[in-house]
């Protein structure tokens, strides 16, 4: 409310950016994935600026990755500065070196492969299947024979688990045991998902997880690096920790990074995880509500989940084809914009980025099929049956018309 009043008093500078020739929609009052608060932040704040600890070390830390790694198995856990930071370590520990390719997904978010990209990698983007909209295991394993014959492996195969529902890892481990290429795993919003009974990210050399504001589970910032490799752990901790090697004056092999997660993030994430059955369970009740109210409507269609899978649905995604709808994606979410409703068009296929006009991709026709007609909804754990019941009638509206 008090957000809304703001808006109404900015400048009109503001209110109207360039051109002005139609007044942009309202700001929207019902959002994507609002972070959703658990109760005990302050109590966990309050306990970590009373330990005295507000480096990227100390009991606060501990007490998050250990908290991590009992959520999601994984016998070794970093709590890092972000998603993006966990992954650019990642890559360093597997050795990425300019001129190396690194294979992942078209379909995610750009930090996937942006700090590849940074080191010198050559990324190469491969479809999706389907079923699941995650990296397609059968194209992965031709690749990766043919690149065999040209004797050019990738350094590294990065599936992302999309939207919080997990890639194929047994298949895509399957694939790149063959040829001894390692996996690290994108599970940047799959906190709480599973693939085959096994937490998100599990059977990767390397998996690496997100707090953003806007994930399943906040920090207000951060991610996490995991892994079942223990001297993989150590070397992680030593470079995000600028590199120091066991000495009492500074002693230094090579350069590293300031990676590591600040207590005071810590102790939100240590309040939040708490909840994440709970963050599940809610979510994907918002996607069964969508399914409810929105099933019956012509050339509309949900996000799959297959069987061997249980997805977190961090994002409820419905896809609208407009041969068979009376509407499209596009029509859909200004009809929202219009109502006060935040949602959002599937990642654009990074095959298709102009930023990776020249890298090479394997397929991609899946990818952007699902970009054309897919329409990320409000999925925030803590939305009300009725805010959903707006977003429902909303879209509805835009079938009948
Ligand atoms: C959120 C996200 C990231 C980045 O995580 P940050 O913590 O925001 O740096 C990377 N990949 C995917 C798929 C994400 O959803």
């Amino acid at each position: 409310m008090g957000q809304g009043q703001e808006a109404a008093a900015a400048p009109p500078v503001l209110a109207f950016p360039r051109g002005g020739r139609r007044a942009p929609p309202p700001p929207p009052d019902l959002l994507l994935s609002p972070p959703h608060l658990a109760g005990g932040e302050m109590a966990s704040l309050q306990a970590t600026l009373d330990s005295g600890w507000l480096a990227p070390a100390g009991p606060t830390v501990a007490a998050f990755e250990a908290a991590l790694a009992e959520a999601t198995g994984f016998p070794h856990v970093l709590a890092l500065a972000s998603g993006t930071a966990a992954l650019h370590l990642g890559y360093r520990c597997l050795g990425v070196a300019p001129g190396d390719e690194v294979w992942t997904s078209t379909l995610t978010f750009v930090a996937t492969i942006g700090p590849a990209v940074q080191m010198g990698a050559l990324p190469r983007f491969l479809d999706v299947c389907p079923e699941s909209w995650t990296l397609d295991p059968a194209l992965l394993e031709r690749e990766l024979a043919r690149a065999a014959r040209r004797g050019r492996l990738p350094r590294a195969v990065v599936p992302v688990d999309l939207f919080g529902q997990c890639s194929d890892l047994d298949a895509i481990r399957g694939a790149c045991d063959r040829w001894g290429v390692p996996v690290l795993s994108d599970s940047a919003a799959a906190l709480g998902a599973t693939q085959r009974g096994r937490h998100a990210g599990r059977g990767a050399r390397l998996a690496s997880f997100s707090f953003n504001g806007n994930k399943i589970v906040t920090a207000g910032g951060g991610g996490a690096l995991a892994t079942e490799d223990a001297a993989l752990a150590t070397r992680a901790r030593m470079l995000a920790a600028q590199a120091k090697e066991p000495a009492a004056h500074y002693q230094h092999e090579t350069t590293g990074y300031n990676y590591g997660m600040s207590s005071v993030l810590a102790a939100i994430g240590l309040a939040q995880l708490p909840a994440l059955a709970a963050r599940v369970a809610a979510r994907r009740a918002v996607f069964e509500r969508y399914v409810q109210g929105l099933g019956d409507l012509p050339g509309l269609r949900f996000m799959p989940e297959p069987a061997w899978g249980r997805s977190s649905r961090w994002l409820s995604v419905a896809l609208i084809d407009p041969r068979r709808a009376r509407t499209d994606r596009e029509a859909v979410r200004r009809a929202l914009a219009a109502a006060g409703i935040e949602s959002r068009p599937v990642w654009k296929p990074l095959h298709l980025q102009p930023a990776f006009r020249r890298a090479p991709h394997a397929g991609g026709a899946v990818a952007a099929r699902l970009f054309e007609q897919g329409l990320c909804l409000p999925s925030g754990s803590a939305m009300t049956p009725e805010q959903q019941r707006r977003v429902i009638a909303a879209i509805r509206d835009c079938f009948r018309a």
